[in-house]
This record gives C-alpha cells, sequence and structure tokens, in this order.
C-alpha cells in the first residue's frame, strides 16, 4: 500500500451502524436532527466556544459567515493570504467581494500583522486570516488593527480544529471562525464544517443562510443556499469524536519522531508548536532551503515517490499565483510564493508507524 500524506479516521464499521440505528426507525435524516444536535453539543464542549452553527462542509461554512456578517457589498475589499488552501479566497470571491493579499511571516507562515494596515482603504469590509498548518494568528495584533478601522475579522481556522491557546479554544477570536470536518482533516465528518462565533443573533443569519433563508419554514426573508449537514455525517462526527484524544496522540508520536530525526539539518526547516498552543499535530511542513540542502522540495518529494510515500506540496501554488487570480493586481507577496515552492507536507495520520516515519526520514536524509 502507497503512504499517503494523510489517511481518514474511521470509526469501526459497527460502531457507526450502531450510531445510524435510530435513524431507520425515526425516519429523520436531516435538518438539525437528534444528532447534529448531540454533535453540536459535543463539539462546542470540545472546542470550549458558547455557539456553534455546523454546515455541510467547511467551504460553505466559511462562504456562509462572510454573508452572514452582512458583507455583501459591490467593490468591498477582504483583506487575506495567499498561502492557502484556495477554498478561502474562493469564498470571499463568491459573496462578490474583492481578495486584496497580505504577505505571510516566515515564522508561522500565517498574515504578518505589520504588513496589514497598508492595504486598508476605504472600501475595506474585512480581515480573513489562516491558522496555517494549526499555528494560529497574531490575533490580538489583528483584533487591534480591526478595531481600530472598523473591520470584521473572520478566521479560516480549517487547520486547527480542537486547539487552544493558554488554555482559551481557538473559536473564540474574531467575529466568525470556520473549522472544516473533511475526510483529510485532523476530525471529519466525512465532508463537513462549522462556524464558531459569540453573537446570538449572528445564529439567527447564519442558520436562514444554510436554509434557503427561510425564517419560519415557509417564508423566506434573504437569498439563502443549502449548506446544512445531514444525520449520518453527524453520526460519523460523533464516532470520531470518540477517538480524536488517541488520533491525537497517534500524530504526536510521529512528529516527534520526525522533530528528533530531522532537526538540526542543514537546509530543513521544522515547524515547531508555538508557545502556549495545545496543538492538533495535523500536520508536519518541511521546508527545503535547496541552496542550502543541495535538493529541492520537488526532488525530495520525487525520491519520496520513487518509494510509493505520497507527500503533498502544501500550499502549491500560492492562491495569488493560481490561474483564475493571477490577474488581480495586487502588492507583491514574495515570502507566501517561496514558502509555496520550498515546503512539503510528509505523511501524519494515527495508523502510520513509527517504523514508516523512520523510512520516510531515510530517504529525506538520503
Ligand atoms: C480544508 C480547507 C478548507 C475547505 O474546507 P472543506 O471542508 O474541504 O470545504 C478551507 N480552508 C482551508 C485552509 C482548508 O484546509
Amino acid at each position: 500500500m502507497p503512504i499517503n500524506v494523510t489517511r481518514s479516521s474511521l470509526p469501526s464499521l459497527e460502531e457507526y451502524v450502531e450510531e445510524i440505528r435510530s435513524i431507520f426507525e425515526s425516519y429523520r435524516l436531516t435538518n438539525a436532527g437528534p444528532i447534529y444536535k448531540k454533535l453540536q453539543q459535543q463539539l462546542m464542549d470540545h472546542l470550549g466556544v458558547k455557539e456553534l452553527s455546523i454546515f455541510t462542509n467547511g467551504h460553505l461554512a466559511l462562504e456562509t459567515a462572510i454573508d452572514a456578517l452582512g458583507l455583501r457589498r459591490d467593490g468591498g475589499e477582504v483583506i487575506t493570504t495567499p498561502f492557502t488552501f484556495v477554498s478561502t479566497v474562493h469564498a470571499i470571491v463568491r459573496n462578490g467581494l474583492k481578495p486584496v493579499f497580505c504577505d505571510i511571516r516566515e515564522s508561522d507562515y500565517t498574515m504578518d500583522p505589520e504588513r496589514i494596515e497598508e492595504l486598508i482603504t476605504d472600501k475595506t469590509v474585512a480581515i480573513l486570516p489562516v491558522h496555517v498548518y494549526g499555528n494560529v494568528c497574531s490575533v490580538e495584533a489583528i483584533a487591534a488593527i480591526a478595531r481600530r478601522h472598523g473591520l470584521k475579522v473572520i478566521y479560516d481556522g480549517a487547520h486547527a480544529f480542537g486547539e487552544k491557546v493558554d488554555g482559551v479554544g481557538v473559536g473564540n477570536f474574531g467575529d466568525a471562525t470556520m473549522f472544516s470536518f473533511h475526510a483529510t482533516k485532523v476530525f471529519n465528518t466525512v465532508e463537513g464544517g462549522a462556524v464558531a462565533f459569540q453573537n446570538e443573533e449572528y445564529a439567527k443569519a447564519l442558520n436562514k443562510l444554510k436554509n434557503f433563508g427561510l425564517y419560519d419554514g415557509e417564508d423566506a426573508d434573504v437569498i439563502g443556499g443549502n449548506a446544512k449537514m445531514d444525520e449520518f455525517r453527524a453520526a460519523m462526527g460523533v464516532c470520531n469524536l470518540r477517538h480524536l484524544e488517541e488520533a491525537v496522540a497517534a500524530r504526536k508520536a510521529v512528529h516527534d519522531r520526525y522533530f528528533e530525526r530531522l532537526s538540526g539539518v542543514a537546509g530543513i526547516h521544522l515547524n515547531p508548536v508555538q508557545e502556549g498552543v495545545q496543538s492538533n499535530y495535523a500536520y508536519f511542513p518541511v521546508r527545503f532551503d535547496p541552496q542550502v540542502f543541495g535538493k529541492s522540495r520537488d526532488d525530495v518529494m520525487e525520491r519520496l515517490r520513487e518509494q510509493e510515500i505520497n507527500g503533498r506540496r502544501y500550499f502549491y501554488p500560492a492562491v495569488n499565483d493560481m490561474t483564475c487570480y493571477r490577474a488581480l493586481k495586487g502588492k507583491a507577496t514574495p515570502i507566501a510564493h517561496e514558502a509555496s515552492l520550498q515546503i512539503m507536507c510528509l505523511p501524519i495520520y494515527e495508523g502510520l508507524t513509527l517504523a514508516e516515519a523512520d523510512r520516510i526520514c531515510d530517504i529525506v536524509l538520503n
């Protein structure tokens, strides 16, 4: 079997069947049913947030989160990062808004707060940073900038599920935080996602917009879409959440082994867990400086591929280098661009053995 960058977490078939049994008795398949409500409560406890709305995927959660803040307007600009999955930027554009790309920091690949203010214009409506690889953004600096300029802050927390900063759930920062429960993420509901937030009024807007704009079941007062999560996926979430702690511990063991074997090598830069952050160990990005290491990221990828080990160029290309965004004029983002050429994520998941991790390190070091 080839080794891929990740392998989806699955409960036993028996456990899943037990969880969906009630659906076959109630005939309640979707529309905020009892399993949805159970998952919602369990996730609020796990994430340490007061409000949470669950969606059919992370992308629609983010798209709806922007819409529910009332940000749709002609010519409105949203400051975001090019060093992300393309979904982040599509969510802005599909709301009729214009993305303005802000460069990242070398240290943790998140949006550089020192470069945000120079991009603010009278059209700016929001800042949309990303907690890249679970590295938490400079949330206080970003909050101060947003306050000074009257902007909303929406975090793409797709990589930061379950993380805490000095004991505070990462979903408590900004006006809203999106989480993704896609099959490739540290916690999955097959496809799925959520928005965490603080404001109860916002809950009403979000819940309407993900259900056709209906406010009483019959009449719509806003133009919504359909982004609800069904009971079968919610049941997968309930099962996977039960085993999450073990899954994260297994990932940490792989993370620690990689760190032990690869740190201190000239031309290889690893991504240490930030001070005060309780990590989910979702990704293991490695940066190769070809001048010093002697080989490029793509050379190393190729050597691994020959042994059926599939790392991932993540994120590559940077979003402002993608075909659909190349024409957008904006400031150059050289740090993000270079990171996109030098970083590969190594395989990390619950079933990856330490012997396999060692084999991967041997190939990289050779
Ligand atoms: C996975 C991901 C998304 C999209 O989430 P889906 O659940 O796949 O729709 C958005 N942003 C980032 C950074 C992601 O990694």
